[in-house]
């Protein structure tokens, strides 16, 4: 037994370190026999405010570079911050639906260093005092549920930007981004593999997105991720030393670098070596990690209370207000969609994995009035587009007020699903209506019973063998009998009604 074990191990060791391009799934799911990762996440999320967190200056982005400042985001001397009240509002938003305790007083605080794009010497943060505190959120995976607890939810600014590649020889630095707001959602240690980590980084953007108080975009820098990984020798409660990894921008290099993380840890320490807490940055060009710099510690920053705000005071008053305002959640979605509209748990997980296409679905539903025909098209067709073409929802071509008249079509019988197909291909790059479009393409099927009628009277008379069998009781045959409808009438037939016209000639 040990040594058929050894061998598959063996193997599959070769296996991967001769495959040309690596793949470290393998890799550390053997490894994984003897070790188990420990992985705590640390996301920020950009807020979808108006303004900057402590200046009245919008807050967007893509304007152009250094038009969005105050004096307050140079740092100049004499002024002010003031707190944005929307920032407070979205992150207990955030805490309560995440089951957060929140704060009643909670107090920000200065995280100072030197940065060029940093003009103030320092970011507002909170540092003992986090607004929200104690929470969890439930991460599902392919065959077992999770809790992931959550350490503490708390507000920032963040710095500008630095842009080395545009000038050969300066750096420049954009200041518009310098004290937008931001929230830091800090995991517990509780992940353990990579694949936990993807569950819990999508569950963490469908929260955001339902919430509509970040747009969950990681490719665009409005959800970012640092990843703690640790790897310890199964059933040792002791963590081991942790990396922390930087520069993922997606969420399947998140799942990547914390692959490749773990099996270096598992290598070195195999090898006799040790690991070093330190910063390491993603190269996705490489896809591996390198190091960035060795860890600093908390007291470098010499974190000190913010002298120039007030404390948060959260009133309980103020609490159930915000509480009223949460909308439904995608977990209570789901369910609502399995009771409401009969649908299977496979399909209401995928319709309300995001918040504008279940908003979608229930709009084309709404117009159809027939919510089965709708999330049959919606996860069929409207799905396979947006894969095809990588896009969102919102960005999708057809309106559901259309989808949902192509719908009408077919449950009215007026065109077969390959028909529908057709018209819906064509609908994508057309804004004529769907009933338009089938009349134009000849697909909308003939219901008018005397047309029908002839067809199959003439099927009837040049088919006597077929017709003497079915009457013996091949029912079988009524496949053959509607083909032949359908290609008399080139495909126009409307075949559930040749059916029922069969029926009534043959059985009388
Ligand atoms: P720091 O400011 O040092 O990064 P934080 O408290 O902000 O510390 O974040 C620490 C993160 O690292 C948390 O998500 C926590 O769960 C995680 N973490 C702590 N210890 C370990 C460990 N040994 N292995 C993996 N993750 C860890
Ligand atoms: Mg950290």
């Amino acid at each position: 037994m040990t040594l058929i074990y050894y061998l598959c191990d063996y193997f599959n060791i070769f296996n991967a370190l001769t495959k040309p391009d690596f793949d470290i799934r393998l890799m550390s799911t053997i490894a994984h026999e003897k070790y188990e990762a420990v992985i705590g996440l640390e996301v920020h999320a950009q807020l979808l405010t108006k303004s900057k967190a402590f200046a009245s200056v919008a807050a967007q982005y893509g304007e152009a570079p250094n038009t969005q400042v105050t004096p307050l985001c140079l740092g100049h001397p004499g002024t002010l911050p003031v707190v944005n009240e929307n920032l407070v509002r979205y992150i207990i938003k955030m805490g309560l639906a995440t089951n957060c305790s929140v704060a009643p007083v909670s107090i920000f605080a200065r995280k100072n260093y030197f940065y060029p794009d940093l003009p103030k010497g320092y970011q507002i943060s909170q540092f003992d005092t986090p607004i929200c505190f104690d929470g969890f959120i439930d991460i599902e995976l392919e065959d077992y549920n999770k809790r992931i607890g959550l350490t503490r939810i708390h507000m920032e600014e963040d710095a500008g930007k630095s842009i080395h590649d545009q000038d050969p020889y300066n750096t420049l630095v954009d200041l518009n981004r310098a004290g937008t707001p931001l929230i830091e959602i800090v995991s517990e240690p509780d992940i353990r593999t990579p694949q936990e980590a993807y569950a819990y980084l999508t569950k963490i953007k469908q929260i955001v997105q339902y919430l509509e108080i970040c747009d969950g975009n990681m490719e665009e820098g409005s959800l970012r991720c640092d990843a703690n990984v640790s790897v310890r020798p199964r059933g040792r409660e002791k963590f081991g030393t942790r990396t922390e990894l930087k520069n993922m921008n997606s969420f399947r290099n998140v799942e990547r670098a914390i692959e490749f993380e773990i099996f270096r840890q598992i290598e070195l320490i195999e090898e006799g070596g040790e690991v070093v807490q330190q910063t390491r940055l993603w190269d996705t060009s490489k896809n591996q990690t390198r190091v960035m710099r060795s860890k600093e510690e908390a007291h470098d920053y010499r974190y000190f209370p913010e002298p120039d705000l007030p404390p948060i005071i959260v009133t309980d008053e103020l609490l159930s207000k915000i509480r009223e305002e949460l909308p439904e959640l995608a977990d209570v979605r789901q369910k609502r969609f399995v009771e409401e509209y009969k649908m299977s748990e496979v399909d209401a997980i995928t319709l309300t994995e995001d918040r504008y296409l279940a908003d979608y679905f229930e709009e084309v539903t709404g117009y159809a009035g027939n919510a089965k025909s709708a999330s049959n098209i919606v996860l069929s067709e409207v799905l396979r587009i947006l894969n095809e073409k990588s896009i969102d929802i919102s960005e999708f071509s057809v309106s559901a007020k259309r989808l949902a008249e192509l719908v009408q079509l077919k449950d009215d019988d007026k065109i077969n699903s390959s028909a529908m197909q057709e018209v819906f291909n064509t609908m994508l790059n057309n804004e004529k209506s769907a009933e338009e479009l089938a009349k134009e393409m000849n697909l909308i099927q003939v219901s008018d019973s005397g047309f029908i009628e002839s067809i199959v009277d003439e099927i009837i008379k040049n088919n006597p063998d077929e017709v003497q069998r079915y009457k013996e009781g091949k029912k079988q045959l009524m496949g053959f009998f509607v083909g032949q409808a359908m290609k008399a009438s080139k495909g126009q037939a409307n075949p559930k009604l040749v059916t029922e016209m069969v029926r009534k000639k043959l059985e009388g």
